[in-house]
């Protein structure tokens, strides 16, 4: 272990395993660590540094603003929050935004809205159907809402007003349904519970039973949003459109900010009923305007799509080589491959020794999520790292 490492054993509170690396430096799709060893980094702070380590754009938009107004409250108007607002109005199905620090906060804020509605239009209905599998962060509230018992069974007593269902079955979400109900939330695609993808019709049905009843269809866009999928927003991937969508991770291109977006019937918060001390200050929005400014001028969306067909192809020809990756899943430049035994973690391991920074998503899986502006020759270079790990855990482990 160096010298971090075992301070950090000492003096932190661990609450998740890290790979055994410490990064000091990063530029473009690469990092280096404390010895110097280089790395491509394909999970770029799980989907959050969309342009890449240190982009230019991102430096200048801090620097700029750190030099002109960091903070403000939300008690005067200040300029960078009602730009970013507009941009992301004027690029989605979206009425109205709000700032916030994090995901787990956007998605906070939507469920208050969800409930404000519900007391409002439904009789006072409060419930809320998530799905198995999901992540909505955590917080108590989005730890309840996250359908996976690890994150919840340590925390019992959890709020309530939760339910949580099946993923990609309507039967459950009609089932789950009663006068309780106000509203679905759900990731368009499921990230951190393994890059699930759902049918092509689910979505569709679910916001045609969200109309039928009256409910709200929350999206949690908050990994999808901002290009990861291979359009700006992931609900475009499946023709529909959601009356809440919340924001965050890539949206400021490493720096931290969350986003809650509704439609004008969904966005029913009068003044008083909710707020943030540093949610939207003036740098964390400078920064996600020129941020998204970029991806939408440089059309770095469309850069996802290709590159992100790319990297299935290149998957599908490691599949057809090694019968141990059983699937290859996910859209753009989040995808997963599906191993049939637990090796995620030896080939995560053997990955970073020759210089590639996966996330072994689940023990059975690993998640690839690199930067937005990826280039083929890193994409390149990232399979033909990876195919050496997958040559070596397959002999030592003897899996062909
Ligand atoms: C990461 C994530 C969150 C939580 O975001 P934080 O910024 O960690 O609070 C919520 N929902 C989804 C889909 C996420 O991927």
């Amino acid at each position: 272990m160096s010298k971090w490492q075992e301070l950090e054993a000492r003096y932190f509170m661990t609450t998740g395993k890290r790979q055994p690396v410490t990064i000091v430096r990063g530029k473009g799709v690469k990092v280096w660590d404390e010895d110097g060893k280089e790395y491509l980094d394909f999970v770029a702070g799980i989907a959050v540094n969309s342009l890449g380590h240190c982009h230019p754009v991102v430096r200048k938009a801090l620097s700029g603003q750190a030099s002109k107004l960091i903070h403000v409250s939300n008690i005067f108007y200040h300029i960078p929050q009602i730009q970013l607002a507009e941009l992301l109005v004027q690029n989605s199905c979206m009425e109205r935004a709000y700032f916030v620090n994090s995901g787990a906060e956007a998605n906070e804020g939507a469920v208050k809205l969800a409930r404000k509605y519900g007391k409002l239009h439904l009789s006072g209905a409060y419930a809320i159907i998530t799905a198995m599998d999901s992540f909505h962060g955590r917080t108590l509230a989005m730890v309840a809402a996250t359908g996976q018992p690890k994150y919840q069974e340590p925390f019992t007593p959890l709020p309530e007003g939760f339910v949580n269902v099946e993923f990609n079955s309507i039967e459950a979400i009609m089932e789950a349904t009663n006068e309780k109900t106000c509203a679905v939330m759900l990731e368009p695609v499921q990230g951190e519970g393994g890059v699930n993808v759902p049918n092509d019709s689910y979505l569709k049905q679910v916001r045609a039973w969200c109309d039928e009843r009256g409910l709200l269809l929350i999206m949690d866009e908050i990994q999808t949003g901002i290009g990861r999928l291979g359009t700006l927003f992931g609900y475009q991937q499946f023709g529909v459109e959601p009356d809440i969508m919340t924001l965050g991770k890539g949206l400021a291109g490493g720096f931290p900010i969350g986003a809650l977006l509704a439609k004008e019937t969904a966005s029913v918060f009068k003044p008083g009923d909710h707020g943030s001390t540093f949610g939207g200050n003036p740098l964390a929005c400078a920064v996600g305007y020129e941020t998204l400014k970029f991806i939408l001028e440089k059309d770095v969306v469309s850069n996802v799509s290709r590159l992100g067909d790319h990297l299935k192809q290149s998957f599908n020809k490691l599949k057809a080589t090694f019968p141990f990756i059983t699937e290859v899943r996910g859209r753009g430049l989040l995808m997963a491959l599906q191993f049939n035994g637990e090796i995620a973690a030896d080939v995560v391991k053997t990955c970073l020794e020759g210089g590639l920074l996966l996330n072994p998503v689940k023990p059975d899986a690993i998640r690839f999520m690199p930067p937005l502006v990826v280039k083929k020759a890193e994409v390149d270079k990232a399979i033909s790292i990876l195919t050496s790990a997958l040559e070596k855990v397959a002999k030592d482990k003897k899996l062909m």
